[in-house]
């Protein structure tokens, strides 16, 4: 005996409710704000997510950054910094103390500069695409009245 199954497949156009913009998201969170919203703050400690947007009441505890954040401000920095250091090298040859001198606090402050930024965004991606509990049903996912 055959049976059909009732369930529908997933699919972009099944995915319920408003779309989201996944650059606005990003570009919201990069700014360390809500990705809905755009106004209510994200952190309320310098890694730390608040529970909710300020704003607008979006609950941000579903997100699952994790490491993401790290790894990328690892490739960033490191294509800034190396290709200077290479070019700087190769034109100028300055002293060795001199070159750590600039490039280990230049590592140190880009890298403390972007981690907020940069896990922002990545929470932004997560809500934008609905990953984990950022959907629909999600409690404190509904938009205000
Ligand atoms: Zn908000």
């Amino acid at each position: 005996m055959e049976t059909v199954s009732t369930a529908t497949t997933w699919s972009r156009d099944t995915v319920k409710g408003e779309k989201r913009d996944l650059w606005s998201a990003m570009k919201r969170g990069f700014r360390c704000r809500c990705p809905r919203c755009g106004e209510g703050k994200m952190f309320r400690a310098f890694l730390k997510t608040a529970n909710n947007c300020s704003k607008c009441g979006l609950d941000f505890t579903p997100h699952r950054a994790d490491d993401l954040p790290a790894y990328l401000v690892i490739v960033i920095v490191g294509h800034i910094v190396v290709p200077a250091a290479l070019w700087i090298e190769t034109n100028f040859s300055p002293a060795v103390w001199l070159q750590l001198a600039v490039y280990l606090p230049l590592t140190f402050i880009l890298s403390l500069a972007l981690l907020q930024p940069v896990k922002g965004a990545v929470v932004g991606l997560q809500w934008a695409l609905r990953m984990h509990g950022f959907d629909e049903n999600a409690p404190g996912d509904t938009p205000p009245v």
